[in-house]
């Protein structure tokens, strides 16, 4: 798996964020530099990228053509790339899912079926404090339109608890955001000012000890979805692309379609030669944070290679009744996976 930097900066303004101030305007990578680079990478072996910016999903690169080309035109042709099987792109605006950008979610099946799409606060007076420039009834009518056009898609988001003024109201408009969305997993944390923003000299900051409570109140809410979303993938087979050691001796980790990480027992030498597969995996176990489970191999390619076997744990033989087969979670169910972007990139947007 590899990143690739489309775009930087940002002209959205939100009043919490100093990413304009200090990454400048929104600037685009030309189409044929971005599409370069992800030859390139594939050619070194990379399966999947995602392609990052602040707020990546406005980009409007210039093309060879003399046009301009925006994040769903710009996936498509990546997607042609020999050697890439998975595209994801992080972090994305409300503002900036247009059409062709949700239509890619349904039509390209490279594009991987998880997004992050932060919207911050469920209350319109808020998201109107932040600059964000779309109401709560907005992002809802988004995220209906991406499950229309993908419906086992993955959602995560940001949220900010206690930004100046948040009234318990606001707040509980929040918690119903997020009961109504349903979220595979999301990043929650308290408002804290940053200097030279807007927000940093509102008079009507919250008690810290609010904050607390309402943190902890979201974060119940939160973990309960991710809980089920992962736990409504056991007994499921899914796809994953193993990317390293996991902490314990004899286990890969790797990514589901959803950004789930999965854990996987191997053999030392599977551990080796593993790394960097994309293979079918049984799924066995879950938490909030994660799932396990077993190589899903067909018991005939091991007995047809004798390599096969050396690859699997002493416990990671095949579970009985697994099959190749993708099933993807309900839909609309709910997941949490661990971050899967670099923290300059993922705050953003
Ligand atoms: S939060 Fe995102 S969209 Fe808003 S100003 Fe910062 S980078 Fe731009």
């Amino acid at each position: 798996a590899a990143f690739l930097s489309i775009q930087e900066g940002c002209d959205k303004f939100c009043s919490f964020c100093v990413v304009p101030y200090t990454r400048g305007a929104e600037f685009s990578r030309p189409v044929a530099a971005v599409l370069a680079e992800a030859r390139r990478l594939a050619a070194a072996g990379a399966q999947e990228i995602t392609l990052l910016g602040q707020n990546v999903n406005a980009y409007h690169g210039a093309a060879a053509d003399g046009g301009t080309w925006g994040l769903g035109r710009l996936l498509r042709a990546v997607a042609e790339i020999e050697g890439i099987t998975r595209l994801r792109y992080t972090t994305s605006h409300p503002r900036d899912m247009d059409d062709e950008l949700i239509a890619v979610h349904g039509d390209e099946p490279k594009v991987m079926p998880y997004l992050h799409l932060p919207v911050q606060s469920g209350s319109d007076r808020v998201l109107a404090a932040m600059n964000r420039q779309h109401s709560a009834d907005d992002y809802l009518r988004i995220v209906e339109r991406l499950r229309l056009a993908r419906p086992d898609i993955a959602l995560s988001s940001d949220f900010i608890v206690g930004f100046p003024g948040e009234t318990d109201a606001d707040f509980a408009a929040t918690l119903r955001l997020v009961t109504e969305v349903g979220y595979a997993q999301a990043y929650s944390f308290k408002y804290s000012p940053r200097p030279g923003t807007p927000a940093a000299v509102e008079a009507d900051q919250v008690p810290e000890e609010v904050k607390t409570e309402r943190l902890a109140a979201l974060q119940q809410l939160l973990g309960a979805q991710a809980t089920a979303f992962n736990r409504a993938c056991v007994g499921k087979t899914l796809p994953v692309l193993l990317e390293r050691p996991g902490r314990k001796a004899g286990q890969l980790v790797g990514r589901s379609p959803y950004m789930q990480s999965v854990h996987v027992p191997v053999s030392a030498v599977g551990q080796g030669r593993l790394t960097g597969a994309l293979l079918d995996v049984a799924i066995e176990g879950a938490t909030a944070n994660s799932l396990s489970g077993r190589l899903a191999m067909a018991e005939d390619l091991v007995a047809e290679d004798p390599l096969a076997e050396d690859l699997l744990a002493e416990d990671g033989r095949p579970s009985e009744g697994a099959t190749a087969a993708v099933s993807p979670p309900a839909e609309g169910g709910p997941a949490r996976a661990p971050e899967q972007a670099p923290t300059s990139a993922r705050i953003s947007a």
